[in-house]
C-alpha cells in the first residue's frame, strides 16, 4: 500500500506536524558543485564516497556520526572546559550525567566508541569465545575479531529481509541464542552484544520485552550482556510508539529502564549525544571497571578524560540531557520519516519500517539487474554523488568485509545505501532535493553497470576501498 505524503505528513485538517522545537541562530553556507566537478571528484575519490573531499559535496548525508548541530547551551558549555590533566570537573559532571540517565555505576570516557569497543573487548573477551549479537557492526566486530573473540548473530531473521514490515526487527532471536548456549556451554560465550537499535539492519528497534526475556535468559547462566547505548535514544521513542504500556511514559524513563536488564554499555556520543566527538564505556561490575580503567590509560587517556579535552565532555553531558527531550526525539525521528514517505510514494524501494536514523535505499531491488560482487549498493552512492552532490554511504558487500578464515566475502542479504540524517543540520526543503535525486537515479536505473574494487584495505574495507566503473 503506498501512502501519500500529503496525508501522512499533516497538510490535512487536525493533524499535528512534528517541527523542530529550536529555531536557527547560526548558519553554515553549502556550495553548489556543477556536474563536471563532481565526475572529477568521484574518480579522484575511486568512487568511494568516504574518499570525496566535503568541500565537493552539496548535501552531506555520509553518516549521522559527529555531525550534529550543537545547541548554543552546548557551545556555551565549551567556554567551561576544565583543562585539568587529572581530575577535571566537566569529567565529574559526565559521569554523574550517565550515571543518573543511563543508570550504570562506574564510567570510563573514551575518545569515541570504537575507543570503547576496543576496551571493553580486550576486557571482557577471552581468545576462542564467542560474542554472540543482534546484527554485527563494523567496528564492534572488528574489535572483537581483534580480541580473539567469533562474533555470532543471533538477530531475528526477519532483520535480514528488507521490504519485510515488523515493529521490533532489531529484536534477539532468543530461541536460537538458548541453542547456541546449549550447543557452546554458557562458558564459551564472553558477553551478549546487544544494539538498540540495530544500524546494519536500517535503525531498526529492540523491543522492551526482548531485552527483558533476554535477561531471563542469560541470568542462570551467567551470561552478561553489554549494551551498544550509541542509538538508545532513538530505539526509546519506537518503544514508546509501538510497545504496549510504554505510551505515556518518558523517553528518558524508558532509556534508564532499558538499561537496568543490561550490565553495561558503550557509547558513541557521537550520534545519540548531539556532539561532534567523544564515547564512553561504563559498567557495573567493580572489577570489570578496574580493569578498563587500567586499559584506558595505556590506550586513550587518563581515566578522566580517556582522550577528550574537558570541554568535550561538558558538551556530552549537555547534549545527553537534550537528546533526551520527547519532542526532540520525535522531531528528529519525524524528519527521517518525512524522507521515508517521500521515497515510499515513489515506490522506490527502502528498508521498511524506516529506522531511526536514516533511509536505507534496498540496492538489490533498486539495481535488480546488478549481482552482488559488481557492488549495487556502493554504484547506488556513486550515482546519486553524480546525480546531484548528494553524499550517501555503502552498507552491503563492501561493509561486510571477509571472513577471516575462509578469506571469501561476507555476503550480506542487505544490501543497502544509507541516506543518514543528521541531526538538527538539515531542513525539510533539503530532504525533498534528495528525495527528487534518488527519484531521478532511479528513473535512469537500468543504465548502471555497477563497479570493480581495484584497492582493498586489510581492516574496514569500505572506508578506503577504491573502484572503478563497468562500462557496458
Ligand atoms: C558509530 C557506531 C559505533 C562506533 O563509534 P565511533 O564513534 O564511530 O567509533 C559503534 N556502534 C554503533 C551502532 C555505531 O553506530
Amino acid at each position: 500500500m503506498s501512502t501519500n505524503v500529503s496525508r501522512t505528513m499533516g497538510q490535512q485538517a487536525g493533524r499535528r506536524s512534528w517541527a523542530e522545537p529550536w529555531k536557527i541562530k547560526m548558519v553554515e553556507p553549502l556550495r553548489v558543485v556543477s556536474r563536471d566537478q563532481r565526475t572529477a571528484a568521484l574518480r579522484g575519490a575511486g568512487w568511494n564516497t568516504f574518499l570525496l573531499r566535503s568541500d565537493d559535496v552539496y548535501i552531506d548525508l555520509l553518516t549521522d556520526s559527529g555531525t550534529n548541530a550543537m545547541s548554543d547551551r552546548q557551545w556555551a558549555g565549551l567556554m567551561l572546559g576544565d583543562e585539568a590533566y587529572a581530575g577535571g570537573r566537566n569529567f565529574y559532571h559526565l559521569e554523574e550525567t550517565i550515571q543518573r540517565r543511563y543508570g550504570y555505576r562506574h564510567v570510563v570516557p573514551t575518545h569515541q566508541g570504537r575507543g570503547a569497543e576496543h576496551l571493553l573487548s580486550k576486557s571482557a573477551i577471552r581468545p576462542g569465545q564467542i560474542v554472540p549479537g543482534n546484527m554485527y557492526f563494523t567496528t564492534t566486530r572488528a574489535h572483537q575479531e581483534l580480541a580473539g573473540g567469533t562474533f555470532t548473530d543471533v538477530v531475528i531473521p526477519e532483520a535480514h529481509d528488507a521490504a519485510l514490515h515488523h515493529p521490533f526487527k532489531g529484536n534477539v532471536d532468543l530461541a536460537e541464542l538458548a541453542a547456541l548456549i546449549e550447543r557452546e556451554g554458557a562458558e564459551r560465550i564472553a558477553y551478549v552484544s546487544l544494539a538498540a537499535t540495530v544500524n546494519m539492519a536500517g535503525g531498526q528497534p529492540v523491543s522492551m520485552a526482548n531485552v527483558r526475556a533476554l535477561r531471563e535468559l542469560c541470568r542462570p547462566h551467567g551470561i552478561r550482556i553489554f549494551l551498544d547505548a550509541t542509538r538508545l535514544v532513538e530505539n526509546a521513542f519506537f518503544i514508546q510508539e509501538r510497545e504496549e504500556g510504554y505510551g505515556d511514559r518518558s523517553i528518558a524513563d524508558i532509556v534508564r529502564e532499558f538499561c537496568g536488564y543490561t550490565d553495561g554499555a558503550w557509547m558513541s556520543s557521537k550520534k545519540d549525544s548531539l556532539v561532534n566527538i567523544g564515547g564512553w564505556v561504563a559498567v557495573d561490575d567493580e572489577g570489570l571497571f578496574e580493569e578498563l580503567r587500567n586499559l584506558v590509560v595505556l590506550y586513550e587517556g587518563l581515566h578522566t578524560y580517556g582522550g577528550l579535552a574537558g570541554r568535550d565532555m561538558e558538551a556530552i553531558a549537555i547534549g545527553i540531557e537534550e537528546s533526551l527531550q520527547d519532542d526532540y526525539v520525535r522531531a528528529r525521528i519525524g524528519q527521517v520519516r518525512y524522507l521515508g514517505a517521500l521515497l515510499t510514494d515513489w515506490e522506490i524501494p527502502i528498508v521498511q519500517p524506516v529506522g531511526g536514523h536514516a533511509i536505507f535505499l534496498d540496492a538489490r531491488a533498486f539495481y535488480a539487474h546488478l549481482p552482488q560482487d559488481r557492488f549495487p549498493a556502493q554504484t547506488l552512492a556513486a550515482e546519486l554523488y553524480l546525480d546531484s552532490g548528494i553524499r550517501a554511504m555503502e552498507r552491503g558487500i563492501v561493509s561486510a568485509g571477509r571472513d577471516p578464515v575462509t578469506g571469501d566475502h561476507h555476503r550480506p542479504n542487505l544490501e543497502l545505501t544509507r541516506l543518514t540524517i543528521p541531526r538538527r543540520v538539515y531542513t525539510q526543503a533539503h530532504m525533498d532535493v534528495v528525495a527528487e535525486s534518488v527519484k531521478s537515479v532511479f528513473d535512469e536505473r537500468t543504465r548502471a553497470h555497477g563497479l570493480r574494487m581495484v584497492y582493498e584495505p586489510r581492516y574496514l574495507r569500505f572506508f578506503q576501498a577504491r573502484f572503478e566503473p563497468i562500462t557496458g
